[in-house]
């Protein structure tokens, strides 16, 4: 087993690249067939999801624009619960169909805060794409449309998920290790 260590923790392999790259296919042909004959807006939420919507944005073939903002409620391996920010959406997106793109959904919170936030620039759809979700841990009822895959409660590194900064850059996604 190729383990990884980042800061203090040791992490063990979780998700592969090729499994990544076949749930991103699979979301970019769900995306491609829902949004025919529209030209949707995504919205990826740095830093985690750059990497996903990179991906992503290469299986999308129907015309579409991509912004980036910056939501943050998250603190070492504990989520606060709280958006402190969205920081720098310039577009106007009243009227748009938006695809929100996040790299992981744990409670739900920040994507919760953030779709009630979009709501009031009045879009005409959003839909969330999130590459992992964590059911187990959701504290609140949120619609996640395009999923990849729903995974155990336990903290996670790679493909841009960071630990303390560090650990975006792997190809494939880590678990931390059992004890
Ligand atoms: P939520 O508000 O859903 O609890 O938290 C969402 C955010 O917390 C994600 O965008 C991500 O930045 C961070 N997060 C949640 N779970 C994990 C995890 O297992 N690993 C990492 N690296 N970040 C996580």
């Amino acid at each position: 087993m190729h383990y990884i260590t980042v800061h203090d923790k040791t992490f063990q392999p979780f998700l592969s690249e090729m499994e990544i790259q076949g749930a991103v296919r699979k979301i970019g042909k769900s995306l491609n067939q829902d949004y025919k004959g529209k030209q949707p807006l995504f919205i990826g939420v740095l830093n985690g999801a750059f990497m996903f919507c990179s991906d992503l944005l290469k299986t999308v073939d129907i015309p579409c624009e991509i912004t980036f903002v910056r939501l943050s409620s998250y603190d070492g391996m504990e989520s606060t619960g709280e958006v402190r920010s969205i920081i720098n959406l310039q577009e106007d997106i009243a009227g748009r169909d938006i695809i929100l793109v996040e790299d992981i959904v744990d409670s739900g919170l920040t994507m919760q805060k953030a779709l009630t936030y979009f709501e009031t620039l009045n879009p005409k759809s959003v839909a969330i794409a999130s590459l992992l979700v964590k059911p187990d841990c959701l504290k609140c009822e949120i619609d996640i449309k395009y999923c990849g895959f729903e995974i155990p409660e336990k903290f996670v590194v790679g493909y841009g998920l960071d630990y303390n900064g560090h650990g975006r850059n792997f190809k494939e996604i880590y678990q931390l290790r059992q004890e």
